[in-house]
């Protein structure tokens, strides 16, 4: 018979999980496996939350297995390393990401973009080598391969560092690969949430012009202001969306949810980019009309590699760029879900992991206690 997720390996675990669709997070036991020779063990410190966990929490895109533990913007501090460990030692500052392992033998592991292994193996709702499944960072530890950990810059802050590990490298990576960081150039960025407001700011640190395409008019002040956005653009407002047509070169589209490509392919320039990062649970309407006349692109982009994040996180060490967060407690993040549902986040939340799932672990043990007890 298998085994329950709190036996099936020796170190005890403690995290929040989701057991059903409605997506509500409890406390949970597991276990992690023990440090093999490759691995790392890190006490989780902080992780963000992404709309990816909310997504998956409540199974928006068919895929979860329950019970999830959600969380892959994870930082921590290392203490313990297997024998072959080189890169990392008790101490370290380090972080995960989205993906915790993969094949290390196709095409895309040898080029450095494990994130498009067909065997890549997701931090949490994904199955590890051994069978057994992920559990992500909403938990007080982790154990991960030292390929797949992150060298956390020596004066970036933890807490607000740690939403670059999905965020940043999510709209850093296509950034680059298509292209679209030539100074002076004229980027929109569609939603302005966890990865749109880091798009912001990478945008900006490349020498573009920023605009960001928001449902949110009271975003409007901040984005210009704090995030130092040249502009925003309404894009429930037709006149204002008419005005801007044809002004950009690329657009970065972060929207969680179903919306209209018609808008964002005609607010591009001829040859102008779309490149979609936002995974709405249902497929977008291609409308063929703007790309054509336009000769304009649509792509995709799923986070990044290793080497790729590591040096993303690099950059935003050198540009002092780190997310704008609101830390939470873990026994906030229901709330935290609900409100983030509703785009109402300033602009990542980030879970404050190490000072609050311990307390709760110990309030939980006392309530076991005390039902006991009577
Ligand atoms: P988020 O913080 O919720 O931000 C998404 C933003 O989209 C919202 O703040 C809102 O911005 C806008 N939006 C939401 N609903 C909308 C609607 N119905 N119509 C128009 N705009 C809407 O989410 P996130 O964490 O940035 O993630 C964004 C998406 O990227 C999610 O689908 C997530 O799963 C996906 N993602 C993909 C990858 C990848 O590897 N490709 C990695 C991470 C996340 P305004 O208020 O400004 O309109
Ligand atoms: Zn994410």
């Amino acid at each position: 018979m298998a085994k329950s997720p709190e036996e099936e390996h020796p170190q005890k675990a403690f995290g929040w999980a989701a057991r059903d669709n409605s997506g509500t997070l409890s406390p949970f036991n597991f276990s992690r496996r023990d440090t093999g020779e490759d691995d790392v063990t890190i006490k989780i410190l902080y992780c963000g939350v992404c709309h990816s966990d909310l997504h998956t929490a409540k199974n928006e895109w068919g895929v979860t297995s329950y019970p999830v533990v959600p969380g892959h913007e994870i930082v921590g501090a290392v203490t313990a390393v297997g024998n072959n460990v080189n890169k990392f030692k008790v101490g370290d500052k380090v972080g995960v990401g989205v993906m915790v392992d993969s094949c290390k033998k196709c095409n895309s592991c040898h080029e450095g973009l494990e994130n498009y292994c067909p065997q890549m193996i997701l931090t949490y709702n994904s199955f590890s080598r051994d069978g057994t499944r992920t559990y992500g960072g909403y938990s007080d530890i982790v154990v991960v391969d030292q390929n797949y950990v992150l060298r956390f810059p020596e004066n970036m802050p933890l807490d607000a560092g740690a939403p670059l590990l999905c965020a940043g490298i999510t709209v850093y990576s296509p950034m680059v690969y298509y292209g679209m960081n030539q100074p002076g150039k004229h980027l929109g960025v569609a939603g302005l949430g966890g990865l749109g407001h880091v798009a912001v700011k990478i945008g900006k640190a490349f020498g573009l012009k920023v605009t960001v395409i928001s449902t949110s008019p009271k975003k409007e002040n901040e984005a210009i202001d704090r995030l130092g956005a040249d502009s925003f653009l309404v894009s429930t407002d037709p006149a204002k969306v008419k005005a801007a047509m044809g002004t950009m070169d690329y657009i970065i589209d972060t929207i969680a949810a179903v919306h209209p490509l018609t808008p964002l392919l005609c607010l591009l320039n001829v040859n102008g980019k779309l490149v979609t990062v936002g995974l709405p649970e249902k497929p977008l309407e291609l409308p063929i009309f703007p790309l054509v006349m336009g000769r304009r692109l649509i792509g995709g982009s799923n986070f990044g590699g290793i080497k790729e994040t590591q040096e993303m996180l690099d950059f935003c060490a050198k540009h002092n760029i780190t997310a704008d967060i609101e830390l939470i407690r873990i026994d906030e993040i229901n709330k935290a879900m609900e409100r983030l549902a509703k785009s109402d986040v300033r602009y990542r939340f980030v879970i404050d992991v190490g000072n609050s799932l311990s307390k709760v672990d110990q309030n939980a043990q006392a309530s076991r206690l005390f039902y006991f007890a009577t």
